[in-house]
């Protein structure tokens, strides 16, 4: 029997426990036996790593988070913690390994089988969705979700005092999140880092809409833009004359639980990434591309600087 490990590395998503029942089931049934390597490559070099069966997938398909665990390593980056590493998988004959992470997690595996030879398949996951190559990291339908429930919510009270919303949405330098949720959720203003704005050009409409009875406004901010969103909340105050507020929304983005998206194209990711390494791709991310799923190598992927869909932009 072959032995195949899964991790999960870097900012956890909802999707990833999904992913992980998956993993075990669909390891069993092509004759491979799952291992669980707890919290990321802290887990690796610590030799935190346990068979995984059934029963420890049991009642988590629903759960947000992971529940093996997820870590950033700095003992990772250097070579003799690597090495231990190889050991610790050597030791219980494990040769294959997945990873579900970001594009930092992908370049430290990409070291790892350049020196030692541990054949992997990477998982796109960060609700940042800034990886370059695939369309669609996992957990991103989820945090849009969340993100949605939050603005509706918020809309309610601004609506009720007259008042002007700034809504902080995550995402690093990408503007994904905020480039989506604002125009699903018909925001006012939407400002991401990708396009540069002018806060001066959009005074007059806004004053002539609050004279013909607007009575609020959203405005969906990416937390990568220069300015802060308290800077915006003034502007909204001292030049279109409307009381605000800002709602940072933080870490909830990252919870809650997946969403049937997120749960199919766990299941579909874990299904091409097992498909690939028993195939004999030993060095992929699996990618969700227009023309459907794909295995790229990790310099498409994690050597290549992320852009916005153009398509996407154009709606802005
Ligand atoms: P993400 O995967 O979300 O982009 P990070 O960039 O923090 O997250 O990377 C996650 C982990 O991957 C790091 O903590 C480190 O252990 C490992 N890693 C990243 N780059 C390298 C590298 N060049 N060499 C070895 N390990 C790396």
């Amino acid at each position: 029997m072959k032995n195949i490990a899964i991790l999960c590395s870097g900012g956890d998503v909802s999707g990833m426990n999904p992913a992980l029942k998956h993993f075990v089931e669909y390891s069993l049934k092509k004759g491979l036996q799952p291992y669980f390597i707890y919290d990321g490559y802290e887990g690796l070099i610590d030799n935190n790593i346990t068979k995984a069966g059934y029963e420890d997938v049991a009642g988590i398909i629903n759960r947000g988070g992971t529940k093996i665990g997820s870590a950033r390593s700095k003992r990772f980056t250097l070579a003799q913690y690597r090495k231990i590493a190889k050991t610790n998988l050597d030791n219980l004959n494990i040769d294959m390994l997945i990873v579900l992470g970001g594009d930092g997690s992908f370049r430290g595996l990409d070291v790892f089988y350049k020196e030692h030879g541990i054949k992997f398949c990477g998982i796109p996951s960060t609700i940042d969705n800034d990886i370059s190559g695939t369309t669609y990291c996992l957990g991103v339908d989820t945090a849009l979700n969340i993100i949605k429930v939050s603005i509706d919510a918020i809309r309610d009270t601004a609506a009720s005092f007259k008042r002007a919303f700034v809504i902080e949405t995550m995402g690093r330098d990408c503007g994904y999140l905020a480039l989506i949720s604002s125009l699903t959720s018909g925001a006012e203003l939407c400002l991401i880092p990708e396009i540069e704005y002018d806060l001066q050009s959009y005074e007059e409409e806004f004053k002539k809409q609050i004279k013909n009875g607007r009575r609020y406004f959203l405005a969906v901010v990416s937390e990568g833009i220069q300015q802060d969103s308290h800077d915006i909340a003034d502007w909204f105050e001292n030049k279109i004359g409307i009381e605000s507020r800002v709602s940072i929304l933080g870490h909830i983005q990252r919870g809650g639980n997946p969403t049937i998206y997120d749960r199919l194209m766990a299941y579909k990711f874990i299904t091409h990434a097992i498909n690939g390494l028993l195939n004999g791709t030993d060095e992929s991310v699996v990618c969700y591309t227009k023309s459907g799923f794909e295995l790229k190598s990790i310099d498409e992927v994690a050597n290549v600087k992320h852009v916005l869909d153009k398509e996407l932009l154009s709606y802005l």
